[in-house]
């Protein structure tokens, strides 16, 4: 599939935007346009207001029996073009053309979960007082959504978001990435293909903060979900709250990798750098922050250098890449900078450190050690391939450690005791701890943070909920 000038859905109809405007999308492994995406004004925003409130009145209505049928058919669609989707991806995201087939095999897992669970979205009776009443708890869609996603993961965020909306009844106008626009919308297009009705999904691209800012106040929107930084997480959450909005943001982390000493160290370092260079690191559950006991810390950074080393940099249409570019020109100063300042207070750079070449935004896979606490890269998300490793003695001291951050969204430990695993698990704040293996991130079970990694999962049967209102009815009879 040739890469396509990616258009608005807004109201059943593929089309540009009412201006024409459109902007230029890159691929980052070549800096090469590769077409172009439209770019949504206030008209084209009215017109997808007006549709996404007039297909939540349409879809609501819609059994939930029948809602799931069209999800599974759009889940097989998606499965059917998982090639070509998955070639648009790597050309406009940059990340290695098996990861990418991999998101988009993902993303019909979700449709299909969503799908189940559309038929499972429950309501409860409670026994009641008195003879003949009866106390019914209904759950009813939140109304029209409107998501926010980013271009790490052009397919999942967007899946998971958008899945919920259609299992539920909700309608949905979805602000998908302007770097990374095309294979969003194919996703869309299984949805379409698939029979969703007109309005049910609509997808904009444009100014982003032009595009919240008009959305999340506008009446018509009844729920907010938001992926992407802090920052901007933050902003969006405050607005959502004056205009008394559900909200679900799943925002920014920092995730600690905690190595005890009687952990299996070939495994440890093995699974960690793996995790760490997926998607150039651009991701938000990233290891960023390892943490290893004094014991293991020599070998185990001398395993993670030799495994950085081995991966394998380039363009992701390539066979055997295993690392991307970055998405954007954005990115390169923002690694350098952390870098350079945590050199500047003590950090040694292990391996890695600088741009590849000067076509393309490629980066080493970096690791620092003696990073000391103050360096910004200890406090602020890299959001790129680079690992920073630290020793450490007592279990408390890694504890405090881990916990220093206002994130918590991921966490990573390895040991091979059970009771330290029970009580690493207990003491970390995160939203989502994994042991001794990867296991984040399946439909099936909750994905989220706390603090200031943000609120509501995006998995598991949490996800669901957000979607619903809870109306109690209580009845006598007559
Ligand atoms: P950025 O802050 O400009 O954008 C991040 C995302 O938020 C983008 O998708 C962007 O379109 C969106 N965004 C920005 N301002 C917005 C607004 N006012 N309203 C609605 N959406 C808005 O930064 P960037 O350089 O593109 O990305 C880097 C940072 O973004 C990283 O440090 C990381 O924290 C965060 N990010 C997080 C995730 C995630 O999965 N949680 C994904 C991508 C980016």
């Amino acid at each position: 599939m040739a890469y396509p000038n990616v258009q608005l859905h807004i109201n059943g109809e593929w089309r540009p935007a009412r201006s024409g405007r459109t902007l230029e999308v890159l691929n980052p492994a070549t800096i090469e346009v590769l077409g172009t995406v439209a770019h949504a004004g206030r008209d084209d925003l009215d017109e997808a207001l007006e549709a996404a409130e007039k297909g939540f009145q349409t879809w609501k209505k819609v059994s939930a029996f029948d809602r799931s049928k069209l999800m599974r058919k759009a889940a097989d669609l998606l499965r059917s073009r998982a090639d070509a989707i998955a070639a648009l991806m790597t050309q406009e995201q940059g990340k290695p053309l098996p990861e990418a087939k991999m998101e988009v095999m993902a993303g019909a897992d979700v449709i299909d979960w969503f799908a189940e669970e559309a038929r499972r979205a429950y309501g409860r009776v409670i026994p009641a007082r008195a003879e003949g009443v009866y106390q019914l708890v209904i759950k009813e869609p939140v109304g029209p959504v409107a998501a926010f996603t980013p271009w790490n993961f052009p397919i999942n965020q967007v899946v998971r978001k958008l899945s919920a909306a259609v299992a539920t009844g909700c309608s949905i106008i979805v602000k998908a990435p302007e770097e990374t626009p095309a294979s969003p919308a194919e996703l869309i297009r299984c949805f379409v293909d698939a029979g969703l009705p007109a309005g049910v999904a609509n997808l904009v691209y444009g100014v982003p903060a032009e595009i919240s800012e008009y959305l999340i106040p506008h009446p018509v929107i009844r729920k907010v979900t938001f992926t992407g930084s802090t920052p901007v997480g933050k902003q969006l959450a405050a607005l959502a709250g004056l205009h008394m909005k559900r909200a679900t943001m799943e925002l920014g982390g920092h995730a600690p990798a905690i190595v005890f000493d009687d952990a299996d160290l070939e495994l440890a370092a093995r699974t960690l750098a793996g995790a760490k260079f997926r998607n150039a690191g651009q991701v938000c559950v990233s290891p960023t922050r390892f943490l290893i006991q004094e014991r293991l810390y020599e070998p185990f950074v001398e395993r993670f250098i030799t495994a950085a080393k081995a991966v394998k940099v380039g363009n992701g249409m390539d066979e055997g890449t295993q690392m991307g570019p970055l998405v954007h020109d954005r990115r390169i100063p923002w690694v350098e900078g952390l870098i350079q300042d945590a050199k500047s207070r003590g950090g040694e750079v292990r391996t890695g450190g600088n741009r590849i070449g000067n076509k393309g935004y490629f980066f080493e896979p970096t690791v620092m050690t003696n990073v000391p606490k103050e360096a910004r890269v200890m406090n602020e998300e890299p959001f790129g391939p680079l690992a920073l490793i630290s020793p450490f003695r007592e279990f408390d001291e890694v504890v405090e450690e881990a916990n220093r951050l206002p994130y918590g969204l991921a966490s990573y430990a390895f040991t091979r005791s059970a009771k330290t695993a029970n009580a690493i698990a207990a003491k970390v704040e995160s939203g989502m701890m994994t042991i001794n293996h990867l296991g984040l991130a399946l439909p099936e079970v909750p994905f989220g943070g706390m603090k200031d990694s943000g609120y509501g999962s995006e998995g598991g049967s949490e996800a669901i909920e957000a979607y619903l209102n809870t109306k109690f009815v209580s009845q006598a009879g007559l």
